[in-house]
């Protein structure tokens, strides 16, 4: 194989559409074909991007100075064991190819994401995280082993004993360090196709923390959206949904509620629209006004939904609801320079509020009052470059426009330096801003050194780099020595 003779070009994105540059893209579909898109790019000195979905908001699956590594069509294998609950997966098959293959056999995936897309890999090279992510962790806390294969072409299986550093690096290692090419995870036994949820409408953050806070014990998941307009007493007001599995005996029917056509989200929304045009819609509130009166009429079905006490949902809607309107990102606008960021801010949970407060206010000054507020919980894990930590998450997508664009990312890179002062960090998946110090700052230097070292014997000279890796860890991975 020869990258130089590869010209067809593809427009290569991150998911949020504000960033991305033209690319060769090369798509592996097993281990051989790996080994020579290796040994290609080592002769022609070229580097690779990995990229899964490409459902990271930002840069981390895009690169304007190599060639795209695209793994999700190496997706054919996915075994299951039913007495086990543990999957074993080729890199490519997504969330949604588990869950619809295991739901039947009684389980679901222990982490999922908000949206069905994501790889395995993918989702285990950033660590995702799901609504219940203070009680089982992230994804990585359910991955039992993978294999890795490095720029030389050598494959290592890592479990948590037999290579624990490469186990914690690689996971969370945002593809710096090598290709997964298998993954085994454990799941989740469930006996119905439907949990038992709840809303609970809120007046500020206060309260939305103190509620969650109160659940902790007894939720099996939690998710808050906030209004980001609202300001003094109200900020942070929202509507909290708490999620419950069902016990056995609460399940009548366990055969077909475990169905995937069960789970299936419905064509139309309210019976009516079809949900594939609903982004129209969407693109006509994509601005501060509309998003005051969508926020506005949120807040209160919050309170007739909070009426209404426990009710069924499928694990689909309840997990996936971001999929239920397909395309809704172009609500924002697809041409260049436009779409959104997102940043998602972590802080321990002595800080959280004070710091999600002083964002929120800062914001809404600045005109940049994120359109989509959403607040979780966790709890720190052990992977290095991780997000993790025992606090609090707020998440905070931001509509560009090319005229702010600039301004809008100094406001963000502002908005870090509230979260880092605060002992916080910031998410790989969600990040278009951080840079090498905030790296330094979030991880420390003798973590990232350690990083670096992992580095240089697996890949000396950095085949693997996205422009998110030049951004954050610096040109040649310098703030990795
Ligand atoms: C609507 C929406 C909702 C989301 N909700 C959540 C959420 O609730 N929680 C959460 O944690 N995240 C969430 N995300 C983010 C998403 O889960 C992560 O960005 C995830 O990593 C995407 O996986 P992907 O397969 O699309 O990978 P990509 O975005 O394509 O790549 C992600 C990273 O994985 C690396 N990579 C890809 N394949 C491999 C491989 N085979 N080996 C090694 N490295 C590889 C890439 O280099 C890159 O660094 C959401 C995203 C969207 C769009």
């Amino acid at each position: 194989m020869e990258l130089a003779a590869q010209r067809s070009f593809e427009w290569c994105e991150g998911w949020g559409m504000a960033s991305g540059s033209h690319a060769r893209v090369l798509r592996p579909r097993g281990l051989d074909e790996l080994r020579e898109c290796l040994a290609a790019a080592r002769d022609e000195g070229a580097s690779f991007a990995l990229r899964g979905g490409g459902c990271s908001y930002g840069d981390a699956n895009t690169t304007s100075r190599g060639v795209v590594l695209d793994l999700s069509r190496w997706n054919a294998r996915l075994d299951f064991d039913t007495r086990s609950g543990v999957a074993e997966v080729d890199p490519g098959v997504t969330v949604r190819q588990l869950w619809q293959s295991i739901l039947p056999r009684g389980h679901w995936p222990a982490v999922v994401s908000g949206t069905m897309f994501p790889t395995l890999a993918g989702a285990a090279a950033m660590n995702i995280h799901g609504k219940n992510a203070w009680r089982v962790g992230p994804i990585g806390d359910s991955i039992l082993e993978f294999d890795l294969v490095d720029a030389a072409g050598e494959l290592r299986t890592c479990t948590r004993t037999t290579h624990p550093d490469l186990f914690h690096a690689a996971i969370a290692g945002a593809g710096s360090l090598g290709v997964f090419t298998r993954l085994r995870l454990s799941t989740k036994r469930v006996h119905s196709g439907e949990l038992l949820v709840r809303a609970k409408r809120t007046a500020n953050l206060a309260e939305t923390m103190e509620w969650m806070e109160s659940r902790l014990g007894t939720a099996d998941y939690l998710v808050a959206w906030i209004d980001c307009f609202k300001d003094g007493e109200a900020s942070g007001r929202g509507v909290i949904h708490e999620g419950r599995h069902l016990r056995p005996d609460e399940e009548a029917d366990p055969e077909r509620s475990l169905s995937v056509a069960r789970q299936e989200l419905p064509a139309r929304i309210a019976g009516v629209f079809p949900k594939s045009e609903v982004w129209r819609f969407l693109r006509l509130v994509n601005n501060d006004a509309g998003m005051r009166f969508v926020n506005a009429a949120k807040h209160l079905a919050g309170e007739i939904e909070e009426r209404q006490g426990w009710y069924r949902q499928s694990h689909a809607a309840f997990a996936f609801l971001l999929d239920y309107v397909p395309n809704w990102k172009w609500a924002y606008g697809r041409s260049e320079l436009r779409g959104l960021v997102q940043h998602q801010l972590f802080v321990p949970k002595e800080r959280a509020k004070e710091v999600f407060l002083a964002v929120l206010e800062r914001d809404r000054r600045a005109g940049h009052a994120s359109y989509l507020g959403v607040v979780k919980r966790h709890r720190a894990d052990a992977f290095w470059l991780t997000h993790g930590l025992d606090g609090w998450s707020l998440a905070l997508d931001y509509k560009v426009e090319p005229a702010r664009r600039v301004e809008l990312m100094a406001h963000l890179d502002g908005n870090t330096r509230l979260v880092l002062e605060a002992g916080g960090r910031l998410y790989l998946a969600k990040d278009s801003v951080m840079g090498v110090e905030d790296a330094r700052r979030m991880w420390g230097g003798e973590l990232l050194a350690r990083f670096g070292a992992l580095k240089r014997e697996l890949d000396p000279r950095g085949l693997f780099q996205s422009d998110q890796h030049r951004r954050v860890f610096g040109a040649d991975f310098a703030a990795l020595s």
